[in-house]
């Protein structure tokens, strides 16, 4: 009964702290503007199926995408292993989800397995990341904070391998031959028989108690550091791959007050009711200005660097970097948010996210090829809040690179972005023995 009390109290206060974290970031979601309705459930959940469960667009990378798709795969079974925990720390049951009968036999055995391939995947990750020095987990944005992350995510999923079999295997050597013995555990009978064999009951006993509390302490931990870690990504990931855009790779967002303007310009009868409310600005220049998408994005973020591995504007040496974009982002919400909350949309700490955080240097760079898009595993634009930060750019500030001012203004003046007037146009084909 002591247990049960103890697991409970350890529960709860996982719970609260938790709840405060998620709480903390709900508040600063209020803070965003809106991005679309979401519909289309059926396409959403195809989506999440093909990209999220089935890992498609990690298979690009045919051996880390492995090892990450069985890491990933394994910790779905896993957690069912620690929720049957959970059940059975409060309720002072053993193995409450053996009534699953066969079902629970695979839920278990290829969890078992699983524990043992996990631990050999994040073995290789921390030797990527301590020995090899790859590319990838370089870059500006990557701060000294980030590698910490990092390390310690791996250190503490490898820990939790470890206990799981840990107890698994003492599960085995324990209760093996009693009636009440639940669940198959391919790698974790092996290991007992290797390890464990001829070790007192008492003594097995105490080598199970201290990896079952060992591992689901280690989860509790590792939930409450995920909310203030890059690894947020764990809880963010699924819900952004089912929030994707659905519209086609590219489409740029209309701007629905300019498009009002003009339509009111070109029509003035057949044109809408302009907005109720005028906006503060165009574009996006700082956290409160961003849509939930962007920040849900920004969140949801593994920091991988897929993206920038392909950008082109990268590849040769230009400034910008994807992942950066969601790194800042993300970064400049944690930091306005709290001033935004504490001090209503007044506060001013004198920075913007645009060019205190990411200069116009990296956003003109964009060539709007998508190809980050293409490649970001969990569905992420980062074109979409490029192309707001140059709309503020363009709308609010008048700054653009000099061939873009030359460009916009021959649009306004000729209809076109070349330097004639629109009379000159067919000039090209005078010369031609065929009429055009
Ligand atoms: S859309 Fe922009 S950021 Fe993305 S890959 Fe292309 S150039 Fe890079
Ligand atoms: S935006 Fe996507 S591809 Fe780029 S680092 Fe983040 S998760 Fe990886």
């Amino acid at each position: 009964m002591m247990k049960q009390i103890i697991f409970a109290a350890i529960l709860l206060l996982t719970l609260i702290i938790l709840g405060y974290s998620f709480y903390r970031i709900y508040r600063f979601f209020k803070l965003t503007r809106p991005a679309f309705k979401i519909k289309d459930h059926a396409q959403r959940f195809n989506e999440l199926m093909r990209v999220a469960f089935g890992q498609s667009k990690i298979f690009r990378w045919p051996f880390t995408g492995l090892m990450h798709a069985l890491v990933f795969w394994g910790f779905l079974v896993i957690t069912i292993g620690s929720v049957e925990m959970v059940i059975d720390g409060v309720a002072g049951t053993h193995r409450a989800l053996g009534v699953l009968g066969a079902v629970y036999n695979v839920i278990i055995g290829s969890g078992d397995v699983f524990a043992v391939i996990v631990l050999l995947a994040i073995l290789i990750f921390l030797g990527r990341r301590l020995v090899m020095n790859i590319n990838r987990f370089n870059g500006i944005e990557l701060r000294k904070k980030s590698k910490q992350d990092a390390i310690l995510a791996l250190t503490l999923i490898f820990l939790l391998m470890v206990s799981l079999l840990g107890m698994n295997m003492a599960y085995v050597a324990l209760y093996e031959s009693k009636v009440w013995f639940e669940g198959v555990y391919p790698v974790s009978r092996w290991f007992s028989d290797l390890f464990l064999d001829g070790i007192p009951y008492d003594q097995l006993l105490i080598v199970h108690e201290v990896n079952w509390w060992t591992h689901i302490l280690l989860i509790f931990i590792f939930a409450n550091v995920l909310p203030y870690s890059k690894h947020f990504h764990v809880f963010t990931s699924l819900p952004n791959v089912y929030l994707s855009r659905l519209t086609p790779v590219g489409k740029m967002n209309t701007m629905e007050d300019v498009k009002t303007e003009v339509e009111m310009m070109m029509n003035p009868e057949a044109a809408q009711e302009p907005p109720a409310e005028e906006l503060a600005s165009f574009g996006v220049s700082d956290a409160e200005h961003i849509t939930w998408k962007n920040y849900l994005d920004s969140l949801s973020c593994t920091q991988c660097g897929r993206c920038t591995s392909v950008c082109p504007a990268n590849q040769t040496g230009k400034k910008l970097s994807p992942r950066k974009i969601m790194v800042d982002t993300r970064a400049r919400m944690k930091e306005r948010g709290p001033q935004l909350l504490d001090h209503g949309k007044n506060a001013d700490d004198k920075k913007m996210l645009i060019e205190d955080f990411i200069t116009a240097e990296e956003l003109w760079a964009c060539t709007t090829c998508n190809a980050c898009v293409i490649e970001c595993p969990i569905n992420i634009n980062q074109p979409e809040l490029i192309l707001e930060m140059r709309r503020y750019l363009v709308l609010e500030q008048a700054k653009a690179p000099g061939e873009l001012s030359t460009m916009l203004t021959n649009i306004e003046n000729n209809g076109a972005p070349w330097q004639y007037s629109p009379e000159d146009r067919m000039k090209w084909s005078e010369e031609l023995f065929m009429n055009v």
